[in-house]
């Protein structure tokens, strides 16, 4: 039996396995969002507010999908608005200019003078937001947003495999990466246990996929609890650190490889 059933897994809770898990006590608002202009539209947005990001994710030239990650209060309130003044709501978080820190800009235009000395992208170039026109009817919603691990993936056989055995914040789009991979590694095990003759639901198989994702699942999970608290925390040191750390991820090609092969695998 795979175990494919979501957060709230049945096929988890029947294992009696533990799980850990909190909430970020934040909603991710979702919405299907029309764009006022028709653009190659293959780059995803993110910006960090005081309650949250809020993230673009392109759909084709003139769509995109809406996460805006913020407090419970205001997801309601967004929820409710007519669709007009949420589309000016979602403009305002988009393009809003919040007052800057010297010390930051400061720091961060020294380290970008340094990575253009040394001929390393400065991270100085900035892109604009696309504009949002007009919200896709009946797509707006709301859920809670939370992180869970199961300790255990695997049962005599049973596998667990996506938001069943492990749920992240939305602010770095991998939940569905993470689920693919499980489901990769999975029928890759499996595959392998039918060539060589043995029985698929043998341990041996199965311990191989659990600990083949737990490896990959949760340092990632930790990762991206550590951003949502890097990001969450409105204190000057540690501005000045997210900034130069962004600053110098971008500049640096092999480390921004690494994650990327990361994020992918
Ligand atoms: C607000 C928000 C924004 C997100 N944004 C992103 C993003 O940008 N990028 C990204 O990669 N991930 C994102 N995610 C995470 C992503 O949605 C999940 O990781 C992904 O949907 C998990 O897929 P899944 O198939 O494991 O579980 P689910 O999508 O939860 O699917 C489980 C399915 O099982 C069904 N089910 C449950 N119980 C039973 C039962 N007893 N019998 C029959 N069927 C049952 C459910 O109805 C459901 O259809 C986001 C999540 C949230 C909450």
């Amino acid at each position: 039996m795979i175990g494919a059933d979501g957060a709230n897994s049945a096929v988890r809770k029947a294992m009696g396995v533990q799980y850990l898990s909190w909430n970020y006590d934040q909603m991710g608002v979702v919405a299907t969002l029309h764009l006022s202009e028709a653009t190659e539209n293959t780059t995803a947005w993110q910006r960090f507010l005081p309650t949250g990001p809020i993230a673009l994710l392109p759909l084709d030239a003139t769509r995109s999908s809406l996460v805006w990650s913020t407090t419970h209060s205001h997801a309601k309130e967004l929820l409710k608005l007519p669709e007009e003044q949420f589309v000016d709501a979602l403009n305002d978080a988009l393009w809003k200019q919040y007052p800057r820190r010297s010390l930051v800009d400061t720091c961060t235009s020294w380290v970008g003078g340094c990575l253009r000395r040394a001929g390393l992208a400065d991270g100085a170039e900035r892109q604009l937001p696309p504009c949002v026109r007009a919200v896709a009817p009946s797509s707006r919603a709301a859920f809670p947003l939370a992180f869970g691990h199961s300790t255990r993936y695997i049962a005599p056989g049973v596998a667990l495999v996506g938001d069943a055995a492990h749920r992240v914040h939305p602010l770095a789009g991998q939940g569905v990466n993470l689920g693919f991979g499980d489901v990769k590694d999975l029928t890759d095990f499996l595959a392998d246990a039918i060539y060589t003759g043995l029985d698929i639901t043998h341990h041996t198989w199965l311990e191989k996929y659990e600990s083949s994702r737990q490896r990959h699942n949760v340092p990632t999970q930790l990762a991206i609890d550590a951003l949502y608290r890097l990001y969450s925390l409105d204190i000057a040191p540690l501005v000045l650190a997210r900034s130069v750390g962004l600053q110098l991820t971008n500049a640096l090609h092999p480390v921004k490889k690494m994650i990327m092969s990361h994020a992918t695998s």
